[in-house]
């Protein structure tokens, strides 16, 4: 079965056949080693063969097992920060280039789907809603923020009155509807990335854990039962990156989120909570973000915590969030409950670099990796293969280091992410 080693989701339930690649074994030799099976290392592990260069890529688990697999299929515009906030943060001419990128990342992601023909349920729009009229107030400023500076007119505001019209929900103040968004399945996004790779000549392994690797004329790569001997290496493994890699792990925080799927709803109820079945998502610190599924399934998203494991009752827990904003499905079934790592930094916008000139990273797209970390493997395969700029944009973005580096050595900043996520609630 395709999804036998995925977490038990209705991604996985509904993900195409795919063949279960086989372990590293013995030793192997390429141009560039990519570790994480990923958006990230997947588009990295593309655009690098497609470019006739020798790939290996080594995944631990299986294809799309990490939060690839697992999101909220979300691919928004811009970056995880409003583009105000970055001009201020970053300067006009930076903040510019990266909303540029930003643009760069949806049009590739649908560029790849159509060229490679994946079929993963692509829609259209995202919908962002306001709690509260000082959110909304927010939203009104940045759509036109996009539209004056940027010239971007896919976006508008929305008064409350069609905010509720477009989200079957009286709760919000109003919104900001980006039409250039798309949203999409996202595991069988990633397995659609996958067999491009391997039919552009990449080769990829599943259950091949990295366990370490060491510099010298190029990078030896070693997993439990074989090495790879490569002139480069890229690291592509965001929130599960756990000790590879000390001198990164330092600049995100892992973070659980979590999702449910309800049992298929009937063609009214869809019609009156998503009639123009946009993706939506709301102006809480901790997010709810969902979406109907081609079988009519709400995939409603929200909830995190900041330990090792997940609650042990992750679907009353994102249920209830689902109420409070559609309580006309209190009687409906959940059907699948599951949860994700994914990696945040401590601006909210990545992290890319190099550890060495042959050791290339990006992570930690705080919640905005599905357009973020297929550029950024077209990015990294650029730097790789001299073309550097884009993915110096993103490096030159100042990054501060969290104290600790891995889930629960930072008892501080988890009590500053807890006390946002109690304002949500307040
Ligand atoms: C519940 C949830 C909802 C989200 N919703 C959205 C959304 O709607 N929109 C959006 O833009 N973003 C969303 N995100 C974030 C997005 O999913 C991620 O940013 C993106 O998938 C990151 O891709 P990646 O390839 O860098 O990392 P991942 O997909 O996590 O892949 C990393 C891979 O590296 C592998 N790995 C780790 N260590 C090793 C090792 N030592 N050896 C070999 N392999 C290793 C892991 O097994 C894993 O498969 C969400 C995340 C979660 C968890």
């Amino acid at each position: 079965m395709s999804s036998a080693g995925h977490v038990s989701s209705w991604y996985a339930a509904s993900a195409h056949e795919a063949p279960e690649l086989p372990p590293l074994c013995g030793s192997a030799r390429a141009d560039v080693c990519v570790v994480g099976g990923g958006y990230t290392g997947l588009s990295t592990a593309l655009h690098l063969a497609e470019r006739g260069a020798d790939v290996v890529l080594l995944e631990a688990e299986r294809i799309g097992w990490g939060a690839s697999g697992r999101n909220g299929g979300h691919v928004g515009t811009g970056q995880r920060r409003a583009q105000s906030e970055l001009e201020q943060r970053l300067g006009t001419g930076h903040a510019r280039v990266l909303w540029d990128l930003g643009l760069e990342a949806v049009a590739l992601v649908r560029a790849l789907i159509e060229r490679h023909r994946i079929d993963c349920e692509t829609g259209s729009g995202i919908l962002h809603t306001a709690w509260k009229a000082s959110d909304d107030e927010a939203l009104r400023r940045e759509a036109a923020h996009l539209q004056q500076r940027y010239g971007y007119t896919a976006c508008r505001h929305v008064e409350r009155a069609e905010t509720a019209r477009l989200c079957g929900s009286e709760v919000f103040r109003g919104g900001l509807l980006d039409a250039g968004s798309l949203h999409l399945h996202p595991l069988n996004y990633a397995l659609g990335l996958a067999a491009a790779a391997r039919g552009a000549g990449a080769r990829l392994y599943e259950h091949s854990r990295v366990t370490g690797y060491r510099r010298g004329r190029g990078v030896n790569v070693r997993t439990a039962q074989g090495s790879v001997q490569a002139d480069r290496l890229v690291l592509a493994c965001n929130g599960y990156l756990g000790h590879l890699e000390p001198r990164i792990a330092g600049l995100i925080m892992p973070i659980n989120n979590f999702m449910i799927a309800t049992e298929p709803l009937d063609e009214a109820t869809a019609d009156a909570i998503d009639p123009q079945r946009l993706a939506i998502q709301d102006s809480r610190f901790v997010i709810d973000y969902w979406r109907l599924s081609a079988d009519r399934r709400l995939l409603f998203g929200g909830g995190e915590n900041y330990r090792s494991g997940f609650p042990p009752d992750i679907a009353s827990l994102v249920r209830r969030r689902m109420l409070g904003i559609y309580p006309a499905l209190a009687d409906r079934r959940i059907d699948h409950a599951w949860g994700g790592t994914l990696a945040i930094t401590l601006g909210r916008l990545p992290a890319f670099g190099r550890l060495a000139p042959e050791i290339l990273y990006a992570l930690g797209y705080s919640g905005h990796g599905v357009p973020t970390a297929t550029l950024a493997g077209k990015l990294l395969a650029g730097a790789i293969t001299a073309e550097a700029a884009g993915f110096d944009a993103f490096a030159k973005i100042p990054q501060r280091r969290f104290p600790g580096g891995t889930l629960l050595r930072y008892p501080g900043m988890v009590l500053g992410l807890l006390y946002y996520a109690l304002r949500d609630r307040l």
